[in-house]
């Protein structure tokens, strides 16, 4: 999942993304609202955490701008602004959730937990997605085939939670990078073949859960 940070006290956004990183997310941060419309249009993030006080465009213009450029992203602010009025209003222009600075690292993944399931399969209320006989705990970021947990890297997971999140759905190579890496990758392009090919292993040799559709992507059914 890919997620962009926009704050402007570089040190919390720093801290965010660190922690976010360390959650397997793809994580993308800038500093001001023009930076941050820019990012949005270029890119299809999964949550964007939103500062509300910020230079160049304030966090409520960047919300009102990008729901009329019809880009749909969830959006949870994150703002020091503590009253009411702005959460409604933060609400209304069309934000998805709103938390109150300071506030706990741990909650704000929940939340971002909760956004991502929201924005992909409405069928998953829960923590838990199934497909045949594997099981992703999006808490723990566990992997169980067959009730035995295997080990996946972070990049590993994100790919097999990403094609999870989407059952059903053909998702191209384009797509997964652009959902399980940030900006700041710079690899080759066959990376994606590549991760593949061990989640298979990881899986198990005969286990036919992800397929290929040759020129086209990867779909989990
Ligand atoms: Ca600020």
């Amino acid at each position: 999942m890919r997620l962009l940070v926009v704050e402007d006290e570089e040190m919390i956004a720093h801290n965010i993304k660190r922690h976010l990183k360390r959650e397997g997310y793809a994580v993308d941060e800038c500093h001001n609202g023009l930076d941050a419309l820019d990012y949005v249009k270029t890119t299809s993030y999964d949550v964007i955490i939103l500062d509300l006080m910020l230079p160049g465009l304030d966090g409520f213009s960047v919300i009102k701008e990008m729901r009329q450029h019809q880009i749909n992203t969830k959006i949870l602010i994150l703002s020091a602004k503590s009253g009411v009025n702005d959460r409604i209003k933060g609400l209304d222009l069309g934000a998805d959730d709103y938390m109150v600075k300071p506030f706990s690292l741990e909650e704000l993944s929940a939340r971002i937990r909760v956004l991502i399931r929201r924005s992909h399969n409405t069928d998953h209320q829960s923590a838990i997605l199934k497909a045949q006989n594997l099981e992703l705990d999006t808490y723990t970021r566990k992997a169980i085939i067959d009730g035995k947990e295997i080990t996946l890297t972070a990049k590993e997971y994100a790919i097999l939670e990403y094609l999870m999140m989407n059952q059903g759905i053909v998702i191209s190579r384009d797509r997964l990078l652009e959902h399980v890496w940030s900006y700041d990758y710079d690899g080759a392009s066959n990376i994606i073949d590549v991760y593949i090919r061990t989640i298979r292993r990881k899986l198990g040799k005969d286990n036919p859960i992800i397929e290929t559709l040759r020129g086209v992507g990867y779909v989990i059914r």
